[in-house]
């Protein structure tokens, strides 16, 4: 009783382009990504965009690139047509961009399209228009070097696509995100985006081709604020074939939002799982829970040892060795953050933690260079461009040299290239002045801060965030040396467990001895604890016990082990620290805030809260307002 079955037929040219639209072109912002990574990897230096109604009515991108050839044009348009890449190993390295030779053909399949374009030895221009499949000659028309790609009524014959758009704002909106994330992978190109209808055309955005580090500066901060740039640190590590560089926000600055995140690979902008994780591991001895940090990172590596085909956006990849990849960048964050040592950024830090009223007529202290490189120190950022890293050699940008296509230089073989250093400009200071960079104790307020006398200021020390912090390290180091102290149990305590928890707690014996959690399996449901660590005696070992077995339940094996030992190292080091309203001698004080100086990490507690803040002399003197 069943119908016969349907004709099977090879579709129409344009109905398959249409298909395969749906996976590249989804709104007006994949339109536009596609028309400039295509002017991009034609060269260009200047791109001007054109969008009207939100990118719906009319996305054009202007360019100065080197054109496409006059016979080429029509082919330009057809499916798997490219210039880029010829073989199957050309797609192992692929450089560019672009390779697939989708884009323009998806794109005319579903909008009105035109592109005129002129190569440098043609003394015109000429255009090919797309209508619904069909294209038309080349025919001459006036156009600089270059090319131009009008996209018109994106998705007019695909009306089961139009409803899927947003209104013409949220459109604008991606895509203005979507130039934000390019401009920010080429520093080197300069960006114009006007919108409006050709008699009301205004300026949205203009970024200026930033050649040098206080121009890329303006760029990170037109997309990233201002706030960003004052405070964030700065990366850059070579390793093998890898190297990371960039920007990221310290912990204490970290957002409610993860909207602040931009991981380039080889120029490419990623929302990769790998990268995203392993940046969130850096981070994860520092975070104040459910907080996003905020960075901007450039990740270069060989372009064989990653795979961009993966996706169809290109948004994931697949990496040879991913292991390797995200040890190296969660790493290098991770270490970069530890170097946020108490008292090592003392001066930069005064401007950020206190916003004292600037005294009338004050000049701002720091030009855009030193306030965005707050590890410099106050005194050296505006000498020390060198710091930057933009690039190899004077004046490049990142995106001409370092990325955008270009080669690692092969052979780099550095083992650890640390150009951040928070601690060198304040130290000497410090140092000169023989005082230590947090200064002597003077007293306890309300039993909740330090209050401490510095080489020019006076520094507040939150007494708990602080011990907690340095508890924390010293336990970390102590697990890392096996020398963690721990206490036999002379009442050993039993814990009745499900089955399979029992299963597992034993499976996981070696795990909790790390932490100095000793247990024994007693029967099918109980086992019984024999040593706890020192600092835990006070605190209930079960809870901890528990909270083991939660996170082996929930994360298996799979999860870094030291991971889950470093959150109970935490609990136990938060429960572990000194009590607020505890009354502290002055030695005891010293003690601790000679501990911070030389505990890794010590700026801020285990969820990421400042552990200090300083108030400098010239501070107080506006305060008061007092001329000195
Ligand atoms: P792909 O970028 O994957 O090669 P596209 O469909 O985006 O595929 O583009 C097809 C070809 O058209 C490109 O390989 C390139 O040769 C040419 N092309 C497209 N846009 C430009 C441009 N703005 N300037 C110069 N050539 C271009
Ligand atoms: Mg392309």
């Amino acid at each position: 009783m069943s119908s016969p079955p349907a004709q099977i037929r090879v579709l129409p040219e344009q109905l398959i382009h249409q298909i395969a639209a749906g996976e590249v072109v989804e709104r007006p912002a994949s339109v536009l990504k596609e028309l400039l990574e295509n002017s991009l990897d034609a060269g260009a230096t200047a791109i001007a965009i054109d969008v009207e109604a939100g990118g719906v009515k009319r996305c054009r991108v202007a360019d100065d690139g080197h054109g496409i050839r006059r016979d080429e044009l029509t082919l330009a348009l057809a499916r798997h047509a490219t210039s880029k890449i010829a073989s199957i190993d050309d797609l192992e390295r692929v450089a560019t961009m672009g390779f697939r030779g989708e884009a323009l053909p998806s794109i005319a399949s579903v909008s009105r399209m035109k592109v005129i374009s002129r190569t440098a030895d043609s003394d015109v221009g000429y255009v090919v228009t797309a209508d619904n499949g069909a294209f038309s000659d080349p025919s001459p028309n006036p156009h600089p070097v270059g090319t131009t790609v009008d996209v018109a009524d994106l998705f007019f014959n695909v009306p089961a696509r139009r409803k899927f758009l947003r209104a013409e704002k949220t459109e604008m909106q991606h895509v203005l995100r979507m130039i934000e994330r390019i401009a920010l992978s080429r520093f080197d190109v300069g960006f114009k985006v006007f919108s409006g209808a050709p008699g009301a055309r205004r300026s949205v955005v203009d970024f200026p081709r930033a050649l040098d580090a206080v121009a890329c500066t303006e760029r990170v901060a037109q997309v990233m604020g201002a706030e960003f740039v004052e405070t964030a640190l700065h990366i850059e590590r070579e390793l093998g074939n890898m190297k990371l560089s960039g920007w990221i926000c310290l912990p204490t600055a970290a957002r409610a939002m993860s909207d602040l995140q931009y991981f380039y690979l080889n120029g490419r902008m990623l929302r990769d799982r790998t990268l995203m994780n392993a940046v969130r591991m850096g981070y994860r001895d520092v975070l104040f829970g459910g907080r996003h940090p905020a960075y901007l990172l450039y990740l270069e590596i060989d372009p064989s040892a990653v795979d961009v085909n993966a996706h169809p956006a290109k948004l994931e990849v697949r990496f040879r060795d991913g292991r390797l990849v995200h040890d190296f960048v969660f790493r290098t964050i991770e270490r970069v953050l530890s170097e946020t040592r108490a008292g090592a950024t003392v001066n930069d830090q005064a401007p950020t933690h206190f916003d004292l009223p600037p005294a009338q007529g004050s000049q701002p202290q720091q030009g855009a260079l030193g306030s965005f490189w707050p590890m410099s120190g106050a005194t050296g950022g505006l000498q020390q461009p060198a710091h930057f890293g933009y690039g190899r050699g004077g004046g490049a940008s990142l995106g001409a040299s370092g990325f955008g296509g270009s080669r690692m230089e092969a052979g780099v073989r550095d083992a650890a290239l640390w150009t951040s250093n928070p601690a060198s400009a304040a130290t000497t200071q410090a140092a000169r002045a023989s005082t230590p960079p947090l200064g002597f104790a003077l007293a306890q307020l309300h039993g909740v801060y330090i209050l401490s006398q510095a080489a020019d200021g006076l520094i507040l020390v939150d007494m708990h965030a602080a011990h907690e912090r340095t508890t924390y390290e010293r336990m970390k180091a102590q697990l890392q040396a096996g020398t963690l102290p721990t206490q036999p149990l002379l009442v050993p305590i039993a814990v009745t467990l499900s089955v399979a928890d029992a299963e597992l707690a034993e499976e996981h014996g070696d795990t909790f001895a790390q932490v100095g959690l000793r247990i024994e399996r007693l029967g099918p449901t109980s086992i019984r604890i024999l040593e706890v660590p020192v600092l835990l005696q006070k605190f209930d070992a079960t809870q901890l016990l528990q909270q083991l077995l939660a996170e082996l339940r929930e994360h298996g094996a799979s999860r870094h082990i030291d991971e889950t030992v470093n959150e109970v190292l935490g609990t136990i080091a938060c429960h572990g620290a000194v009590r607020a309203n505890r009354t502290l001698s002055v030695a005891e004080m010293n003690a601790l805030l000679r501990e911070m100086e030389a505990t890794v990490r010590s700026d801020q507690c285990n969820h990421g809260r400042p552990t200090w803040t300083y108030v400098g002399m010239s501070d107080l003197d506006r305060l008061f307002m007092r001329g000195r």
